[in-house]
């Protein structure tokens, strides 16, 4: 998959590649990833891509043209603006955005950027919550960190499909060595060495967390499911 990066802040974007997830995707051509500083395309000696908002009381607001000017040269697809205002990432737009083979990501700074950007050329804005953080570079790392989980040739099937929200409920505990600290100990049947029992654990501790932390996604679970979240709280009374 092609990624390009639209940002005042490319150094920021490096120091977020530095990480596992990136690094392999990076090294088996999972990814190319292209950073690009937005002052590059700027139109003036002073390489400033900002300007003051009209209308008065906004602040700094990033200017057009340089965005104009690289999507006319570049002939970027899949245009991709994070923001407070877009759709609100979750798995499913995750790995729908993953099949595709190439995206752009523009980071807005300050008050945004100027919405004829937006207008002409983003094909999706997406947020990553009810909140407002002060660039769309961390939005951007993680909305593409949430994507590259999904690139099959990425993760093992089964690995990608053991996370949370996949069959729309949590991910059960997971523990590793020492089996005992200060008196805690993993859960026996974990060492058991009985992988069927291993599995119906497992199955149990994910409905019993989803039951208990996000109570709202049992409606959408399937009858098995359902009927096995019904035993456990028969049990449990
Ligand atoms: N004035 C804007 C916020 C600007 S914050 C508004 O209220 O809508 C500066 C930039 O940070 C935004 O342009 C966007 O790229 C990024 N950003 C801030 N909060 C975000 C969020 N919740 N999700 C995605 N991007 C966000």
């Amino acid at each position: 998959m092609k990624i390009t990066i639209v940002t005042i802040f490319p150094q920021l974007i490096n120091s977020f590649t530095n990480n596992r997830i990136f690094q392999r995707a990076l090294e088996n051509n999972i990814i190319d990833l292209n950073i690009v500083n937005l002052r590059d395309f700027s139109n003036n000696k002073h390489k400033s891509v900002d300007d003051y908002g009209f209308g008065g009381g906004v602040g700094m607001v990033l200017k057009p043209e340089s965005f104009f000017d690289f999507f006319k040269k570049s002939g970027a697809k899949n245009i991709i603006f994070p923001s407070p205002q877009g759709v609100k990432l979750n798995n499913e737009i995750a790995k729908e955005l993953s099949s595709k083979n190439e995206l752009t990501f523009i980071c807005g700074h300050y008050e945004g950027i100027d919405e004829r950007v937006v207008e002409k050329y983003v094909d999706l804005e997406v947020s990553i919550g009810d909140y407002v953080v002060s660039g769309g570079e961390l939005p951007t790392m993680v909305i593409l960190d949430s994507i590259i989980r999904f690139i099959p040739q990425f993760i093992k099937k089964e690995s990608a499909e053991i996370e949370s929200f996949e069959a729309g409920k949590l991910d059960f505990g997971v523990y590793t060595r020492p089996e005992t600290i200060d008196n805690l100990k993993v859960p026996s049947v974990l060492t058991s060495g009985n992988h069927s029992m291993i599995n119906q654990y497992r199955k149990r501790d994910s409905l019993l967390r989803t039951l208990i932390k996000r109570p709202d996604l049992i409606s959408k679970l399937p009858k098995e499911d359902k009927q096995f979240i019904k035993n456990i709280v028969k049990d449990i009374l």
